[in-house]
């Protein structure tokens, strides 16, 4: 697990490394994903370094919350919001997760499967 001082979403938040930011507050980071999925890849991060969604604690409810906000704001911003949109946390290897700072991932601009793959 990295070190938060090594951690690349930290060193994005903290701009050590660029990204396309499309969002930020005192507390949330939002920007396009490297290796787009879909015609709309945002990663919402909190600025707060948590490995893994096993790691929120009950004190980072409302930050949890504020990023489901921010993703609805960027949803409608983006141009998605009416015809749809998915929203994913991935947690550890069966789920795919493959950077250990917690982030929502908002996919859109295009219809989805279900069930997931
Ligand atoms: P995970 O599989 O952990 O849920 O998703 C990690 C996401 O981070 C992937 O969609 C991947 O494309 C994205 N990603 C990895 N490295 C970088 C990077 O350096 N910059 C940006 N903008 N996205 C990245
Ligand atoms: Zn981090």
């Amino acid at each position: 697990m990295p070190e938060k001082s090594n951690c690349l979403f930290c060193r994005i938040a903290q701009k050590d490394i660029p990204a396309a930011l499309i969002y930020e507050s005192d507390d949330i980071v939002a920007f396009k994903d490297i290796n787009p999925q879909a015609p709309t890849h945002i990663l919402i991060i909190p600025r707060k370094h948590i490995a893994t969604m096993n790691d929120i604690l009950p004190e980072d409810a409302a930050l949890i919350g504020r990023m489901t906000l921010v993703a609805k704001e960027l949803a409608a911003q983006e141009g998605i919001a009416q015809k749809g949109y998915r929203l994913v946390f991935n947690c550890n290897q069966d789920a795919g997760q493959a950077v250990f700072h917690i982030h929502l991932h908002l996919l859109g601009g295009r219809a989805f499967a279900w069930p997931p793959g």
